[in-house]
């Protein structure tokens, strides 16, 4: 599947910024912290509105500015929101939108930190619950104080779909707000906002960015929730996007359309020839078929993205530790999205009981498949597969 035109256009836009020398292809470096005014009427004028004026980087910022804009249009959103993190984006929703006795509802396998978070958040009387089963009937796990359902779609580490025309509808039959970590898709592969979700989350630190090099996330919506979630999650909480941040983002924006047309050729090879190996007894991508989720996989997604999990036969520490150091082009570490290949496990020699607990199967890997090339991809995956 491939990458829309309008899409395309969007990544390669010229900058339409302030104070550019005509013609510089790249985006300019605003490297700083305020912006000084003509004169004091103006100053007053512009902070009563700082979401859209430039007075301070903590706010915002030209060059962090353009990257948002960009994203809100991939997204289909009215406007963004950029932070130091997918962890500042995710916690600025949860501080800008919840208050003491509110509860959020968790569907499918959740980003571990993001539960670490709504775990900490109790400590200030926000609740929750955690459904990991995709299919499961949102409407019977909204309680009366339900102020957010959060989900991921596909979700961690076993990539499973969630119907979200079915959730948001759920939702909003309720008056609850829905968000998505849509990390895993890209803005090219999914558009969750026309699918009826409110609010849209992303780890720009993954295919975003794309090259390992930088950290960073995004918050994109409608005006209106984009501007609480600035004034009191980004403002007050300041998990600030630095303009030189922005500027790699921005990089990455470039070329995501044809890096997530290989990642993807590359890891349907990947899964294609990991189906059919003796030593592995499941392959966990959107793609891996036959799979219960074929129509949500066509009617959600437009393309697939090379983050994916497999299942040893052999489940134990052990043999996953054989084959996670058997491999060379895939290295060893945690994140993912970017050019080269990555491999992790959630795999502990002592903790077969809390993987259960959380619906992991034992003996799981996951992938990053990166831009290397199938060839090598290949190669070094049956080297490692016949060290098990
Ligand atoms: C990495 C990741 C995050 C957190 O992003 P950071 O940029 O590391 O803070 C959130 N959600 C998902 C799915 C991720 O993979």
């Amino acid at each position: 599947m491939t990458v829309s035109d309008a899409d395309r256009e969007i990544c390669a836009a010229a900058w339409t910024g302030p104070g550019h020398e005509p013609g510089a292809i790249a985006p300019p470096v605003f490297q700083t912290s305020l912006f000084a005014k003509d004169s004091f009427a103006e100053l007053a004028r512009q902070q009563a509105a700082e979401h859209e004026n430039f007075v301070y980087s903590r706010g915002t910022n030209p060059t962090v500015a353009f990257l948002e804009r960009q994203l809100a249009l991939l997204e289909r959103g009215e406007a963004a929101k950029c932070f130091g993190s997918g962890m500042g984006a995710i916690g600025a929703v949860f501080g800008a939108l919840l208050r003491s006795g509110d509860h959020v509802l968790f569907v499918n396998n959740v980003y571990g930190p993001t539960l670490e978070l709504a775990r900490h958040l109790e400590r200030f009387g926000v609740e929750h619950t955690v459904v990991t089963d995709p299919g499961a009937d949102v409407a019977s796990h909204l309680r009366e104080n339900t102020a957010l359902v959060y989900v991921e779609s596909p979700g961690t580490m076993l990539m499973r779909l969630v119907d979200l025309r079915a959730l948001t509808a759920a939702a909003r039959r309720r008056g609850v707000l829905t968000a998505i970590d849509n990390t895993w898709a890209t803005p090219l592969f999914q558009k969750p906002l026309e699918l009826g979700v409110d609010l849209v989350v992303h780890s720009l630190t993954k295919y975003v960015g794309g090259h390992s090099d930088v950290v960073g996330g995004a918050v994109v919506g409608s005006a209106g929730l984009v501007r609480e979630v600035f004034y009191r999650g980004h403002q007050l909480f300041g998990a600030v996007m630095s303009a030189m941040e922005a500027s790699l983002v921005l990089r990455g924006l470039r070329t995501l359309p044809v890096r997530m047309e290989q990642h993807q050729e590359n890891a349907l090879r990947v899964v294609d020839h990991l189906q059919a190996h003796a030593a592995i007894a499941a392959v966990h991508h959107p793609y891996a078929a036959p799979g219960p989720d074929d129509d949500l996989v066509r009617s959600q997604l437009t393309g697939f993205s090379g983050l994916l999990s497999l299942e040893l036969r052999d489940g134990s520490f052990e043999a996953v530790s054989r084959f996670v150091d058997a491999l060379r082009v895939f290295r060893i570490g945690v994140s993912w999205g970017g050019y080269e290949s990555l491999v992790s496990s959630p795999v502990r020699a002592d903790n077969a009981d809390r993987l259960a607990a959380d619906g992991l199967p034992p003996g799981l890997v996951r992938l990053s498949v990166g831009l290397e090339g199938s060839r090598v991809q290949l190669a070094d995956l049956d080297r490692a597969l016949a060290a098990v």
